[in-house]
C-alpha cells in the first residue's frame, strides 16, 4: 500500500473568467415545466432579475461570499466577476460603491482573486425592429445613465478599491483587480462603446456577451445593419484585450476577425446547455487565432473540470469527431485561457487533484480533465496559502453551510 498523498497531482490553479455571483440563487429553480414549457432564455432572463431586485449590499456580500467560497473549494483560484448590479432600488447610487466593495470583500474572505469587470449597462436591449428599449424597472439599478456616468464611475471605483486594499496576504492584499465590461450590444449603444474604450487604463481587460442568442444576432442586424462582432469591430474594440463571452451564433467572417485580432473567447459550457444557447465554434475560434477560457456564468455548476468536459462534449456531440480539443487545451483554456482573459500575470496558485477516487483511478494524468470533477480537488493553494481542503474552506468552512444561511436569513430567495 502507498501513502495517500502519492495519488496527489499538483495541478496548475483554474481561473473562472465569467460570473455573476448572483445568479447562484436560480441553481435548480428554474426548470419547471412539462417538455418545452420550462421556458427560454428570456423567461430565465425574469426569474435573474427578480432575483437582482431583492438584493442590496449587506446580501449582496454574504451572498458572493459563499459563491467565491464555493469557487475556491471546487479549484477555482480567480474569478473575473462580470458585475452590473451598481446602484440601489430604482437606480439610486449608493454613496460610495457599496456593491463594488461587497464583492471586493467577499473575494478577499474567500481568498480567490477577483478582477471585478465593472460594467456597463444603459439600455434595455432592442427590440426585434432594432430599437432600444427602455430600462425595465430592475435594470435601472444597472445603468450609470450615459457612458461617461459609467467612466466617471469607473475611475472613482478604481481609487476607493485601492483605499481598501489591505496590508498583508493574510487580510487579501492583492487578491483584487479592477476590469471592465460591456453588458452587451443589446444594452450599450455603438455611440457608447469608444468612451468605454477610452477610459480603460493600460492592460485593463474588457469584457463583452457576444452572440449568445440569436435574437440579439437578429436586433442588432435590424438596428445597425451589422453582427454584433461586426459593431465591435467598426468601433475598434476587436483587440488582444477583448473578451468575447460565449460567442455562440457566429459568422464565418465573425470568427475570421475574432480570430485575426487574438481576442479571448470565454466559453461556459455547462451554462450554455443550460439555457439552452446553443453550441459555440470554440474550435474554428481556436484555429481562426482567439485564445478559449472557461466560465461558469450563472453557477448552474460550479467545477472546473465539469466545464473542461462540457466544452470538448459539446464539440463531440456537435461534430461527431472525439478529441476536437485535446485533455492538454482543454487545461490550458482553464488556466492560461482564463489569466489572458482576465489580464491576470503568472502566478503559484494550484490544486491538488487525487489520481485514486473513484472517477479517477486509472486515468492517465494527462486525462484528468475528461474524468476528474471537483470532488477530487484535494486541496487549494491562492496566493501562496492554503485556502481549502477536501470541499471545506479553511476559514469559512462548509460554503453550503454559508448559502444555508444566506436563504435563511434573505426568505424572499428561499
Ligand atoms: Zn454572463
Amino acid at each position: 500500500m502507498s501513502g495517500p498523498d502519492e495519488h496527489l497531482v499538483r495541478v496548475p490553479g483554474p481561473v473562472n473568467a465569467h460570473s455573476h455571483a448572483f445568479h447562484r440563487i436560480l441553481r435548480g429553480r428554474t426548470h419547471e415545466g412539462a417538455a418545452g414549457a420550462a421556458g427560454d432564455f428570456w423567461t430565465w432572463r425574469e426569474q435573474m432579475y427578480a432575483a437582482a431586485a431583492h438584493l442590496d449590499p449587506a446580501g449582496y456580500e454574504q451572498l458572493a461570499t459563499a459563491v467565491f467560497a464555493e469557487m475556491a473549494v471546487t479549484g477555482w483560484t480567480a474569478v473575473g466577476e462580470f458585475h452590473y448590479l451598481h446602484h440601489g432600488p430604482a437606480g439610486t447610487p449608493y454613496p460610495d460603491h457599496e456593491m463594488e466593495r461587497a464583492l471586493a470583500r467577499a473575494a478577499r474572505a474567500a481568498g480567490i482573486r477577483l478582477v471585478l469587470l465593472d460594467t456597463c449597462y444603459l439600455s434595455g436591449g432592442l427590440d426585434t425592429d432594432g430599437r432600444a428599449v427602455e430600462l425595465n424597472a430592475t435594470q435601472l439599478r444597472f445603468s450609470d445613465g450615459d457612458a461617461a456616468g459609467w467612466a466617471n464611475r469607473h475611475t472613482a471605483l478604481r481609487a476607493a478599491l485601492a483605499a481598501d486594499e489591505p496590508a498583508t496576504a493574510a487580510e487579501g492584499a492583492g487578491l483584487v483587480t479592477l476590469g471592465a465590461a460591456i453588458h452587451s450590444v443589446r444594452a450599450v449603444p455603438p455611440s457608447a462603446l469608444a468612451v468605454i474604450a477610452g477610459a480603460l487604463a493600460e492592460g485593463e481587460p474588457l469584457h463583452v456577451h457576444l452572440s449568445e442568442q440569436p435574437a440579439e444576432n437578429e436586433a442588432c442586424l435590424a438596428a445597425h445593419g451589422v453582427t454584433p462582432t461586426g459593431l465591435l469591430a467598426a468601433q475598434g474594440l476587436l483587440t488582444d484585450r477583448l473578451s468575447a463571452v460565449h460567442a455562440t451564433h457566429l459568422t464565418g467572417a465573425d470568427i475570421t476577425a475574432l480570430g485575426e485580432a487574438r481576442c479571448s473567447i470565454v466559453m461556459c459550457p455547462t451554462t450554455e446547455a443550460d439555457l439552452a444557447d446553443g453550441i459555440g465554434p470554440a474550435r474554428e475560434l481556436a484555429d481562426a487565432g482567439a485564445a478559449i477560457a472557461l466560465g461558469t456564468d450563472q453557477h448552474a455548476v460550479v467545477d472546473p473540470y465539469l466545464e473542461m468536459r462540457a466544452l470538448e462534449h459539446g464539440e463531440r456531440l456537435h461534430s461527431g469527431i472525439r478529441g476536437r480539443f485535446a485533455p492538454a487545451e482543454l487545461a490550458a483554456a482553464a488556466r492560461e485561457g482564463g489569466l489572458r482573459s482576465l489580464g491576470l500575470a503568472g502566478n503559484d496558485d494550484h490544486i491538488l487533484v487525487d489520481t485514486a477516487s473513484l472517477r479517477t483511478a486509472g486515468s492517465r494524468e494527462a486525462q484528468l480533465p475528461l474524468t476528474a470533477t471537483a470532488a477530487d480537488v484535494h486541496a487549494v493553494v491562492i496566493n501562496g496559502i492554503e485556502v481549502a481542503r477536501d470541499g471545506i474552506h479553511t476559514r469559512l468552512g462548509d460554503p453550503a453551510a454559508l448559502f444555508r444561511e444566506f436563504t435563511y436569513e434573505h426568505r424572499e430567495f428561499a
